[in-house]
């Protein structure tokens, strides 16, 4: 597909700009980018980590991000921020309605976004999260020596469009040009070459279990599109509770109580190198010094795996659940992509393996960095840098077809990502109707002889049914090459149709400009006409079904009622030539009324049904 050099918001990323892909967490965040001799994603580093902790230390003036601001959770806490995505897009209320996730100040701003009140200053977790992406984003140009503009940022798959556009936002305010959020379940299959391959369909499970979150996603990955089935988790389940779980095991084989915060520090901190190293070999020993004791902490796998067993628990149930709401069963998950620190623990790799016996786990990523990596290779492929790949664009005009009244309905709205597949249901108009005229069209206006006819087909062989009975799925499927394909089927017979269009062929760019500046000059009069095609056809069908109410019906009315409605559908008829919107509307009540109480006597729903829904003439 030709790329379109008008204001998409997306587009090709020049050459000289890196290729940069961002995870924007809520503990850690991480900056990736694509080698250029070797063409494979890697995160780029300060001090050789590529971890960048989510903390925001206020220091008079000067604001610090990352491992210098988490060391000061414990010296500073009153000036250090942490957990920020969890507040991102919501508003004060929304926040304490999950109970408050945070132990800084925050401003109950009335309706609008919550703020959070540090060192005497107003700040907003956009303007929060775009220091961290600053951060990165400093990072990033001090190693690449380039300067760093266009990203793609990852978020959960749960979050709402308010959280996405709180992202875009702050991607903004830190100078970055965001070419697309992705979702990391997204982003972590990309990185295991998921989607890459067109002709791949495959049912994929993302579980992602960080140090305070647990989330999983199950994906449709088709044709290059991800289309998330469903998705659960837990905010506040970890890897901090696995480490938690440690500290209360050897509190209670030690006999320690009443604490200081320092010894307390002291046991999570061993407990979370013991947890860390307990990944690798089989059994762990250290000796701390409490309450001026020294004591020997032990522990082995198999003890760890026994402490953590009920966590571990926790989240293959969050699974299950997932898993009902996406209607698939577990054998059914072809590939397990693992994301987060925490899976590195052997004991949750075992119980993830036994849930999804029959898939393919993927783990030889660092499942750290996966997200990043992943956001990385999609900036890469935006970056048109993967042509032989498959080539994730927007599509440039809205897609649709003609409805009663002609109308232009949308399928495919202007700007959506492609590969992309949207379907909607419609019915017929006139009873007994056995072929169905589609006609697609591209365009914004809202009539269909205002915008450009692509292609027509015909569904033949629908078998006779009264009007608004016959169920018509379409669907349209658009594929990284801009072809559409356009398929109907009438659900209650199995009828179906396909025909392959090529919307963009034989269209310059500047048409594709002239058609959106047309559609923004002509918005005001072209939504009166759409009123006024609404308001007729909704006359003409109502004409059209009390005729015959009046046909089937001749027992029920006497001679004086037939004449009364006959009378009321002429004025109408007289008002849909005039074109006068409100007379319509006022004349299709009049008849409404007159006809009610006997179409409530004998309403079958055969007229209730024609009388409502979207139909194709
Ligand atoms: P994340 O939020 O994805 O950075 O995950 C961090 C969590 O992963 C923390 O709870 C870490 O303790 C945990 N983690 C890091 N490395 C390991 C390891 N080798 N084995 C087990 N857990 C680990």
């Amino acid at each position: 597909m030709a790329k379109i050099s008008i204001d998409l918001n997306s587009g090709t990323v020049q050459k000289e700009s890196a290729v940069i892909g961002i995870d924007l967490g809520t503990t850690n965040s991480l900056i990736a980018t694509i080698d250029s001799d070797t063409h494979e994603p890697y995160c780029i580093t300060k001090n050789k980590d590529s971890i960048v902790p989510s903390t925001i230390n206020f220091n008079n003036q000067e604001i610090i991000v990352g491992k210098e601001a988490s060391k000061k959770l414990i010296s500073d806490p009153k000036n250090t921020l942490y957990s920020v995505k969890r507040l991102m897009g919501k508003s004060y209320q929304e926040i304490m309605n999950q109970g408050n996730p945070v132990n800084y100040q925050i401003i109950d701003n009335k309706d609008k976004l919550v703020q959070v009140k540090i060192n005497n200053q107003f700040y907003t977790p956009i303007e929060l999260s775009s220091f961290i992406l600053k951060e990165l984003k400093k990072i990033g140009t001090d190693q690449l020596k380039q300067d760093i503009q266009k990203v793609v940022i990852t978020v959960p798959a749960y979050f709402d469009d308010s959280q996405r556009q709180a992202t875009r936002d702050a991607g903004k305010l830190a100078g970055l040009d965001v070419l697309r959020i992705i979702n990391e379940p997204t982003a972590a299959s990309l990185a295991y070459g998921l989607g890459i391959d067109k002709n791949q369909s495959k049912i994929v499970a993302v579980y992602d279990l960080g140090g305070g979150t647990f989330d999983i996603s199950i994906l449709h990955i088709q044709q290059g599109i991800f289309e998330v089935l469903s998705t659960n988790g837990d905010t506040y389940l970890g890897g901090d509770d696995f480490d938690q779980a440690i500290v209360n095991h050897w509190k209670k084989l030690h006999s320690l109580s009443s604490l200081s915060d320092n010894d307390k520090q002291l046991l999570r901190i061993t407990a979370e190198r013991a947890k860390k190293e307990l990944s690798a070999i089989l059994s762990y020993m250290d000796s701390i010094d409490i309450h001026g004791q020294n004591i020997t902490l032990t522990l082995n796998q198999e003890q760890l795996h026994e402490i953590l067993h009920p966590i571990i628990e926790r989240t293959i149930r969050i699974c299950s659940n997932a898993l009902k709401d996406a209607d698939i069963s577990s054998s059914e998950i072809q590939e397990v992509v693992l994301v987060g620190g925490s899976t590195r623990t052997p004991a949750v790799k075992n119980s993830v393996r036994h849930l999804f016996p029959d898939a393919k786990i993927n783990d030889q990523i660092n499942p750290d960095e996966v997200v990043a990596l992943g956001a990385a290779i999609e900036a890469d492929i935006l970056a048109g840098n993967r042509t032989d790949l498959l080539l994730l664009d927007v599509t440039p005009l809205s897609l649709g077809i003609e409805t009663v009244g002609g109308l232009m309905d949308v399928l495919i709205p202007r700007n959506n990502k492609i590969p992309t597949q949207l379907k909607k249901e419609y019915t017929t108009s006139v009873d007994g109707q056995v072929n169905l005229a589609i006609n697609v069209y591209q365009g914004e206006r809202e009539m269909v002889t205002d915008n450009r006819k692509i292609g027509e087909f015909i569904l033949k062989g629908i078998p006779s049914m009264p009007a608004g009975i016959p169920k018509i799925e379409l669907t349209f499927l658009l594929n990284a090459d801009g072809i559409l394909q356009v398929s109907a089927k009438e659900l209650r017979s199995g009828v179906s149709q396909q025909v392959t269009l090529k919307p963009q062929y034989g269209i310059t760019d500047q048409q594709i400009k002239d058609m959106l500046q047309e559609s923004l000059n002509f918005a005001e009069s072209d939504m009166d006409k759409r009123s006024l095609a609404e308001a007729i056809t909704e006359a003409e069908q109502l004409i059209y079904a009390t005729q015959k109410f009046i046909r089937d019906n001749s027992d029920l009315l006497t001679p004086k009622d037939v004449t009364k409605l006959e009378e009321i559908i002429q004025g109408l008829n007289q008002r849909i030539q005039s074109k006068d919107k409100n007379a319509i509307s006022a004349q299709v009540e009049k008849l409404n009324n007159y006809s009610k109480p006997f179409a409530e006597k004998v309403m079958d729903q055969q007229i209730s049904k024609a009388l409502s829904g979207k139909k194709i003439e």
